[in-house]
């Protein structure tokens, strides 16, 4: 399920992209990355929270809230299955 990414934060630009992998011991880390100013988002394990927390950051949140976040959707995601 794909997440849509807002605008960036720093910008305003609407360009935001997969920035890459990030491989930290035996962890490949991914970000989001906007296409302008090269604003990177925070470091995470999936893709998928790498857009959550792209767009949970531009909110100003703490990282706590971002994994508050990120596991509801998984609960939704689950419901939505079973
Ligand atoms: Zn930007």
């Amino acid at each position: 399920m794909a997440i849509e990414l807002r605008r960036c934060p720093f910008c305003g630009s609407n360009v935001v992209m997969q920035g890459g992998h990030l491989q930290i011991g035996s962890c490949d880390y991914q970000y989001m990355q906007c296409a302008d100013c090269e604003a990177e988002g925070p470091h995470m394990v999936t893709r998928d929270l790498a857009r959550t927390a792209w767009n949970l950051r531009i909110a100003g949140r703490p990282m706590q809230e971002v994994w508050a976040a990120w596991e509801e959707m998984r609960m939704e995601e689950n419901n939505a299955t079973e």
